[in-house]
């Protein structure tokens, strides 16, 4: 009984669903397809890519040692993979495909094609739940629909896991030799950019490293999560969102290793591994609202009334935002950091969603795109999330009147600079208080190649307030 395993964002042999269900199942072939015309639609980042290569390297040998060859395809986009499953899976007389699920429209969309293509050979598409704790369409209200509001969801979460834990699944058995070869993983992929050589070193690839950051947090950060997350010049969260939307690591796996840091309690104990399982949930609320509300994952807002909001389309603004040259200096450090490393702090994450969203009124989608183009851990669900949350056109989103001005959130979160500095070496001589602000030095300061604001802060913050009053108005 041959099995096919068709790996997807879920680079590990450890604790994966599918794999040890189709090794359970017979003697399995695992297959990845490079389909670059649709990472590109999707706006997948160059270094994303590239962190999925390196891992598939690693995965490939590690598929070796359990006897699984691995076979690797090019496509340029999902509308072939129909026809081609069909015909691995009569070239190889496969008896059934596994694979564990995603939740985009798009990835559904394609699922359902393979799965009516396979029909006709009689060949079932096995689908597990893995990337997620629930299935989406599990947790729902008690009329049978899907949380709008965060807290009432976590609530129903942990009233679950305090009932039943999900279990991590061990790394499966070898099987018997196939005498097959497997395919050599390529290093880059024809017409998408290679990343800096240095992101290698910032995230390095394969299931070992990925449970060396996750341990190291666990033993050494968790417990001060609570009081340091929110310091961007800290290392105060653990960086692990690359190998969890990869699937190099799985969310069980996290969640196991803070029980362990928390002695096992889930909702109390240690605050600091209280707020990081929370924020796990965080991950899993927009993976629901995601396959609750399709419409956020084809650039609608969830609430449909600030479609309506009067966006300005300004380039200049938005390039200066883009390259880290808004003559701010929080939101030029967060975007530059972005650019040099594929990953940005999660409060300046929100910080600059909101200047852009906010403070320049420009649509949230041009944000989320350049998020999505740069992130090393761009994930659907998480950015569309962060974004509409920052926008105020989310669910459970921030109230629109709650602006963040990146002066106070600066001098709150980097009091003595230091984060600034690291990113802006232009600005790294001036002190603690001015380099918040450094166009208040009126002039002495001409010498220096940084940018004038290119905004008003309090006119922009009425401008917005304005937008959002007009719309309940208009109603
Ligand atoms: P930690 O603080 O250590 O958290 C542990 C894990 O929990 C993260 O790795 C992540 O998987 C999950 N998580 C934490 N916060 C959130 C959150 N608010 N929403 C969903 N999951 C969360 N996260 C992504 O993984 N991919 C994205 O593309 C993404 N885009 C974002 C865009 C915006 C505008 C905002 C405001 C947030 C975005 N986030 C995204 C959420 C969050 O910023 C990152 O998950 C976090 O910064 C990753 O760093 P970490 O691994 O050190 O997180």
């Amino acid at each position: 009984m041959n099995q096919l395993y068709w790996l997807r964002t879920d680079l590990r042999v450890a604790d994966n669903t599918a794999l040890t269900a189709a090794m359970t199942a017979g003697p399995t072939l695992a297959l990845y397809l490079i389909t670059p015309g649709q990472w590109r639609a999707h706006d997948d980042a160059p270094c994303k890519i590239d962190f999925w290569l390196r891992n598939l390297a690693e995965l490939s040998a590690r598929l070796s040692e359990l006897n699984v060859p691995l076979l690797i395809r090019t496509l340029d986009d999902w509308r072939e993979v129909p026809a081609l499953m069909v015909e691995l899976c009569r070239t190889h007389r496969i008896d059934a495909l596994h694979a564990n699920d995603e939740y985009g429209v798009n990835e559904q969309r394609r699922d359902q094609a393979v799965a009516e293509a396979l029909r006709q050979d009689a060949v079932p598409f096995h689908r597990h739940l893995d990337q997620l704790l629930f299935a989406p369409g599990s947790i729902t209200t008690l009329a049978g629909e899907c949380f709008k509001v965060f807290s009432q969801f976590r609530k129903v979460c942990y009233s679950r896991l305090s009932h039943s834990l999900p279990r991590s699944l061990p790394t499966p058995a070898p099987q018997r030799w196939l005498a097959m070869e497997s395919d050599p993983v390529p290093t880059s992929v024809e017409g998408l950019a290679s990343p800096d050589q240095s992101l290698q070193t910032y995230w390095p690839a394969g299931e070992a490293a990925a449970h060396r950051r996750l341990q190291t947090f666990a033993e050494n950060g968790m417990a001060d999560y609570q009081s340091l997350r929110d310091m961007p010049a800290e290392p105060g969260t653990s960086q692990v969102s690359p190998y969890l939307a990869a699937g190099v690591l799985s969310p069980r796996q996290c969640l196991h290793a803070a029980l362990v840091t928390n002695r096992g309690e889930l909702d109390s104990g240690n605050p600091g591994a209280v707020t990081w399982i929370n924020e796990l949930l965080w991950r899993e609320f927009y993976k629901h609202i995601l396959v609750g509300y399709p419409r956020v994952s084809m650039g609608r807002a969830f609430r449909s009334e600030t479609e309506f909001l009067p966006w300005r389309r300004d380039p200049d603004d938005l390039t200066a935002w883009q390259q880290g040259r808004t003559g701010f200096p929080i939101i030029d450090a967060a975007m530059r950091q972005l650019l040099a490393t594929g990953w940005m702090h999660n409060r300046l994450r929100m910080v600059t969603a909101m200047f852009l969203s906010k403070n320049l009124l420009i649509d949230w989608r041009e944000g989320e795109r350049w998020f999505m183009q740069h992130l090393i851990d761009g994930d659907l669900a998480a950015n569309n999330g962060g974004w509409q949350w920052s926008a105020s056109t989310g669910t459970d989103s921030v109230p629109y009147f709650r602006l963040f001005n990146p002066m106070s959130q600066s001098t709150r979160f980097d009091p003595d600079g230091r984060f600034l500095r690291r990113w802006l070496p232009e600005l790294a001589t001036l002190g603690e208080r001015d380099i918040h602000n450094p166009h208040k030095l009126n002039g002495l300061f001409a010498d220096v190649d940084y940018p004038l604001p290119i905004v008003d802060l309090p006119m922009s913050r009425e401008r917005a307030l304005t937008a959002f009053r007009q719309l309940g108005e208009q109603r």
